[in-house]
């Protein structure tokens, strides 16, 4: 196994300091290892997500090399050649599990903001006093939005959130964790090949979540009520002006409806699999309340805002990955996994073969999975597949 940095180097290098994670503490659970704490409910700080995965390091042996990079992964008549940072490897297979979220995803239009404004992602956002005093747009309300814009109104900075399409979640749902109905009921057990449209799927945004001790709901009504302002879409920047779609009715209206067909599918399932007594009785969220008066545009050179925030969601990075197996879109042509090169395999990245998959507990069934389509390959002593 080769790593760039430390092991759990993502926890440790690309997260900013309030983060929590968004899956509650008893889905924390890797092959052999689960969180065994005081709070199954809670959601672990960062500093514990890399005790963890320190942790599974140890406890599974795995033979970790910190501090090599691999710099180029080439196809060999009998396998691959990989060239790290500490000489070369010969393969005959080799999984990929880079992550999914190598590089914050910025529009084009970052380009066009004024010099005066300063700009981050969230690779580079820490904490709010980083920020300057006075105003600041966060572009993106999906998971990372919603938290950074939360933090930064309460710092006293005004924000504007720009937002797009976005999945609104309860972070509670008839007294049961969000992410408790989707692991029982199933819904996270869809497999990639069920999934309808699959592309679609691997580029959902994240959902409006945050894992807070009093575990509160963070979704637009939530942000309106602490004073953050919205606004439509970031479409344009024209003479120094950020140009914001409108429609914000109709963004809000598909979200509010995906959510209650969420928890349709839920009580339903609760209903006929005989779980309703476990749970409280159903309940019906207010519709997301549309601000009497959205700004189109917002003069970017006038000193009222004074920081952007990309939170527009990750990419991953395959620039050293030599093998023609990267579409247009920057994303590795796969199957469950299986990379479209033989003995080539991925792992960790959205949807792989389930929709647990984008989370940290889908890694069990997918490593399984994989790894036995991997020693079929080897075992067959064969280059094809
Ligand atoms: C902001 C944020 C919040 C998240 N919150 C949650 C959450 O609440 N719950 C959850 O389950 N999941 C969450 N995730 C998803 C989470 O990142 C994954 O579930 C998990 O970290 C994926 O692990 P991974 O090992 O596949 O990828 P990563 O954690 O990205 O690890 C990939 C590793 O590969 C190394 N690497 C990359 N390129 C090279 C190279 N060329 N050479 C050598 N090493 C290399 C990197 O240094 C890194 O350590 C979140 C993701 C983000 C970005």
């Amino acid at each position: 196994m080769l790593e760039r940095g430390q092991v759990a180097n993502s926890w440790r290098t690309e997260r900013w300091d309030s983060l929590r994670l968004l899956t509650p503490n008893w889905q924390s659970r890797l092959p052999g290892l689960r969180y065994a704490g005081p709070d199954p409910d809670g959601y672990l700080t960062v500093a514990e997500v890399t005790a963890f995965i320190e942790r599974f390091a140890a406890v599974s042996h795995a033979p970790v090399r910190t501090g090599t990079t691999v710099t180029s992964v080439r196809r060999t008549d009998d396998g691959y050649r990989v060239t790290t940072t500490h000489g070369e490897l010969g393969c005959r297979a080799v999984v990929i599990a880079s992550g999914a979220c190598n590089r914050p995803s910025v529009p084009a239009l970052a380009g066009a903001a004024p010099a005066s404004v300063e700009q981050l992602t969230p690779f580079d956002y820490r904490d709010p006093a980083k920020l300057p005093d006075g105003g600041v747009l966060v572009v993106g309300a999906s998971a990372t939005g919603v938290q950074l814009a939360a933090e930064l109104q309460r710092s006293g900075r005004p924000v504007t959130l720009s937002v797009g399409e976005h999945v609104r979640l309860p972070r509670t749902y008839r007294g049961r964790d969000v992410l408790w109905w989707m692991d029982e009921s199933g819904v996270w057990d869809q497999r990639y090949d069920e999934v309808e449209d699959l592309t679609r799927a691997r580029r959902l945004p994240s959902p409006q979540l945050v894992g807070t001790p009093e575990r509160t709901t963070l979704d637009l009504n939530a942000l309106t009520s602490i004073g953050v302002e919205l606004t439509g879409r970031w479409a344009a920047v024209r003479d120094g002006r950020a140009l914001f779609s409108g429609g914000l009715r109709n963004v809000f209206s598909l979200a509010d409806l995906k959510m209650r067909r969420l928890l349709d599918t839920f009580d339903e399932w609760a209903r006929t699999s005989g779980r309703d007594a476990e749970v409280g009785p159903p309940e019906r969220f207010p519709p997301t309340g549309v601000p009497p008066s959205t700004r189109l545009h917002l003069d970017l050179g006038s000193g009222e805002i004074r920081a952007i925030v990309w939170a527009t969601g990750f990419r991953p990075d395959y620039g050293w990955l030599d093998v023609p197996v990267v579409d247009a879109k920057g994303q590795l042509r796969h199957e469950g996994g299986v990379v479209d090169s033989p003995g080539l395999y991925a792992l960790g990245l959205p949807v792989l073969r389930r929709r647990r998959s984008t989370f940290m507990c889908g890694i069990e069934d997918d490593a399984r999975a994989v790894i036995d389509h991997l020693a079929r390959y080897l075992a067959a002593g064969r280059t094809d597949r």
